[in-house]
């Protein structure tokens, strides 16, 4: 049976996986959920014996139900091959009372790879399966990891362009070099003179504009996302929730049925989103522990029911994760109306116009699944610090994030269900925070690729092929402009001035 989406903002618009993937963002600016969430309906038994390649079939053949066995087979296993460093591609590693699933095992060493490796695979079949002629140009935004991913994921792909946007002051050096030095033709890349909820909001305002469009149409070209909205993101996302599940199962560290608790360190809402998919899919899962940073407008929303953007954009050492228009929420916020596009629509609407909304008691009621807290940065620093000291292992800065909020968690809750803290990125990313938390007075006057030795040296982990293709690689991207000129940029590279 085909599964079919729906806009989030208007129940009339409904269209295939493939279509979903195309388009990225529905017309009225809603984002697509398919009509209902399937059940995985495996046997644990037989997930345990499977390789994150079969795993991310069964669970990816349960969403796009327009894509043949052979197409979901071929994208699974372009996107899963040697760019990633461990065959198991989310090894979970047990360190100090927890399980850490390690999502940075890919080509740019973030979790962003885990969905980017494979979205050029079902984008470029799902434009196949549609006819579609235009070429397809990917518009992201991205708070620093998204944007790199993106670009290794399109670089020289037939057929796409890829235009990425990121906060010029608000991404760690290392992401920055990532993303300037990006060969590839059809690659752009763009520092604005802004944060990241203006790089989106900016993307998000091209992507239904209709004038836009025509013109886009007439110049031979169509809008798609790499961004979280995107499902095509989303659903490879859920993968790794499964498989560490049954990878638990599969080691003895838990019995059949038991329930675990997954802590998300959280910016957008996507990664989080992806494990409260799972859950629906069937997995036991008990808590899903939302963690944020001093950009706490998350944890806010689940205290209170009020969701405020109203406050100051804070910069931290978790970049990543500041963002104060959770973009993914409004997938949840209208799971919550009981499917209700119209009530969700004026919630948005209400979101961009007063920067607010207030859910109402009933469905503040069906949150009951999630936790929020945050970690402070004087705290995230002391996780680290504190962690390294006891084991040796070292965190990032946004895993890190999550370790705090999971330690409030036990002491608030005193619960003790095994739980699996998603570790989000390498902490070769964030170089200068991590090693600062370690040792600042030691660490301070050292340059970024000197840190980067010190790290591999104290870590015992060699340095990421990632970090080592940028030491000494060329800039190829330097243009910076204003939120407001973003548009113009873009007609610019495209040249349908
Ligand atoms: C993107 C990102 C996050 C936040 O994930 P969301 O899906 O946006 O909530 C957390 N950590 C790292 C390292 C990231 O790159």
């Amino acid at each position: 049976m085909e599964l079919i989406y729906e806009s989030t903002r208007n129940a009339d618009e409904k269209v295939t996986a493939s279509q979903a993937i195309l388009k990225g963002l529905a017309n009225d600016g809603g984002l697509f959920v398919p009509s209902k969430i399937p059940a995985l309906a495996v046997d644990i038994d037989e997930l345990a014996k499977m390789t994150y390649q079969e795993t991310a079939y069964a669970v990816m053949s349960k969403f796009l139900t327009d894509f043949t066995e052979e197409e979901l087979k071929n994208c699974i296993d372009a996107a899963y091959d040697s760019k990633f460093d461990t065959k198991e591609i989310a090894p979970l590693v047990s360190v100090d009372n927890a399980y850490y699933l390690e999502l940075f095992h890919g080509s740019t060493i973030a979790f962003k790879d885990m969905a980017l490796s494979i979205l050029p695979h079902l984008l470029i079949t799902a434009a196949r399966k549609n006819q579609v002629k235009n070429e397809i140009v990917i518009l992201t935004a991205t708070s620093g990891d998204t944007g790199k991913a993106a670009l290794a994921g399109f670089a020289d792909v037939e057929g796409t362009k890829i235009i990425v946007f990121y906060p010029k002051h608000g991404v760690s050096p290392i992401q920055e070099k990532q993303m300037v030095t990006q060969k590839g033709k059809n690659t752009f890349v763009i520092g604005i003179n802004g944060n990241f909820d203006e790089a989106q909001t900016g993307v998000k305002k091209m992507f239904s504009d209709k004038k836009l469009a025509e013109m886009m149409e007439e110049g031979g070209y169509q809008f798609s996302s790499a961004n979280s909205i995107n499902i095509g993101r989303l659903v490879p996302q859920i993968v790794y929730y499964v498989y560490a599940y049954a990878k638990l199962y599969a080691k003895g560290e838990i019995s059949k049925g038991e329930k675990i608790n997954f802590v998300v360190p959280t910016g957008n809402f996507g990664n989080i989103l992806a494990a409260f998919y799972a859950k629906q899919m069937g997995i036991p899962i008990a808590k899903l522990i939302c963690a944020s940073n001093e950009n706490k407008v998350l944890y806010d929303f689940f205290s209170t029911g009020i969701y405020d953007k109203n406050r100051e954009f804070l910069l931290t050492s978790s970049p990543s994760m500041d963002i104060l228009i959770s973009s993914n929420l409004e997938r949840l916020i209208y799971w919550i109306t009981g499917n209700h596009a119209k009530q969700n629509s004026e919630l948005m609407q209400s979101l961009s116009k007063e920067g607010k909304y207030e859910i109402t008691k009933k469905m503040k009621e069906q949150l009951s699944d999630f936790y929020g807290n945050y970690t402070t940065e004087k705290q995230t620093e002391q996780v680290i610090h504190k962690l390294y000291q006891k084991t040796g292992y070292v965190l990032d800065t946004h895993t890190a994030v999550a370790a705090g909020v999971y330690a409030k968690y036990r002491e608030e809750t005193r619960d003790t269900a095994k739980t699996v803290i998603v570790s989000t990125a390498s902490p070769f990313k964030f170089t200068r925070s991590v090693m600062n938390s370690i040792d600042k007075e030691k660490y301070d006057s050292m340059t970024d690729f000197e840190l980067v030795d010190e790290l591999s040296r104290l870590s015992k982990t060699s340095v990421p092929a990632a970090v080592e293709e940028i030491r000494n690689a060329e800039i190829c991207h330097k243009t910076v402009c204003d939120s407001e000129e973003m548009e113009d940029i873009v007609k610019k590279i495209l040249n349908i001035v």
